[in-house]
């Protein structure tokens, strides 16, 4: 997107044991903007705003005795700079009254959810941006100035919405409807809010709904979510006059969404019903390219008509994608060459939309 709207960065995640084990080929180099996919056949290379090395361990340079980041190149990256680098821009739109979109693609296992909530003690932009959302709101509140926050966390799982912060057995028989209001725009009716005041209430809230998200498992990898997970924080800031009177009100839906694997269903071996998520995760997952695409078209004067309609995912998300919001993607990728050609179409869908 030539506006510059819309970051993109490419994360690469390091080998892991049973690679290592099995001497995995590495495929991929990287190298400021530049990330190269390469093995005997071909060569490719693509430009995003940020990219990310991964490393496991250190090695001690050669020429400068001094312990590096091991791989091939030095672009090493942990949480934190990947947040300053992607959350505190997301942060600082919110601040600024503008609803944004962070989102995180790539095949299963490629560290989607790494990166947008961590493992452990390595947090995530999701815990990281709700720790900083509060620090921030700590400083700037005032006589004059009064921040809320709510959080909703919900999953699109075959095209069917449904709360992540209701118990599995409160789950809506075919999912919950979508609605449009003419002043309130396009909301998901009946989603609960759970307002937080400070990170252990926001966090409270991240833990019920990730115990509680649909995990189906795939051939692939028994723990991939074949689900998108959207968590919106809705962060309101109230402007007080000098009397004490409300004057003015700004609404920023922030949504940090973990997207499905994008992997084709062929690879994961899937048949059936999960042949049936699999095209419906491929079909949300297309129309966000194009929408993202279409936007920037617009923004740059075409007509063409948003295809919002044509995934629930672009629906929900419709109001925080169109106009001055900001859009992220970030987008996993493994090492590996025997995982080439969904990083390849992984790095190609990133290329579409930046
Ligand atoms: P996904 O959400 O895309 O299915 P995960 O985030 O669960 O993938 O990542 C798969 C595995 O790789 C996890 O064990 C995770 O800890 C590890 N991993 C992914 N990305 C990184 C990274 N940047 N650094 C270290 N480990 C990572």
């Amino acid at each position: 997107m030539g506006d510059g709207s819309v970051k993109v960065a490419i994360r690469v995640r390091p080998f892991n044991n049973r690679e290592k084990q099995e001497g995995a080929v590495l495929c991929i180099e990287m190298q400021g903007k530049m990330t190269k996919v390469y093995s005997p056949e071909l060569t490719k290379e693509f430009f995003f705003d940020y990219s990310y090395w991964s490393h496991d361990g250190f090695i001690e340079d050669p020429n400068s005795g001094m312990m590096v980041p091991d791989g091939p190149s030095s672009i090493y990256s942990d949480q934190r700079r990947v947040f300053n680098d992607l959350g505190v821009g997301v942060l600082n739109n919110a601040f600024e009254g503008y609803h944004c979109c962070l989102f995180a693609y790539g095949q299963t296992g490629s560290g989607k959810s790494y990166s947008m909530v961590g493992y452990g003690k390595n947090k995530g932009i999701i815990p990281i941006a709700c720790e900083e959302i509060f620090k921030r709101i700590e400083e700037v509140e005032s006589k004059t100035l009064h921040c809320e926050v709510t959080a909703s966390m919900l999953e699109i799982y075959n095209e069917q919405i449904q709360d992540l912060l209701k118990p599995p057995h409160e789950r809506v028989k075919g999912g919950l409807k979508i609605r449009e209001d003419p002043k309130a725009g396009v909301y998901v009716q009946d989603l609960s809010k759970t307002p937080c005041t400070n990170y252990d209430e926001i966090s409270e809230v991240l833990d019920k709904g990730n115990s509680n998200r649909t995990v189906a498992a795939t051939q692939m990898n028994a723990t991939s979510s074949r689900a998108h997970t959207v968590l919106t924080i809705c962060f309101t800031q109230i402007v007080y006059d000098e009397t004490g009177r409300p004057f003015n009100r700004k609404v920023s839906n922030i949504n940090l969404v973990d997207l499905a694997g994008s992997e084709r269903a062929s690879k994961t071996g899937a048949s059936g019903d999960t042949l049936k998520e699999g095209s419906n995760i491929n079909k949300s997952l297309s129309t966000l390219g194009r929408v993202i695409t279409a936007l920037a078209k617009k923004s740059s004067g075409s007509k063409e008509v948003v295809p919002y309609r044509e995934s629930s995912l672009t629906r929900i998300l419709q109001n925080a994608l169109g106009g001055n919001s900001k859009t992220t993607m970030i987008a996993a990728i493994s090492p590996a060459t025997y995982n080439i050609e969904e990083t390849i179409s992984t790095l190609r869908y990133a290329d579409q939309v930046k």
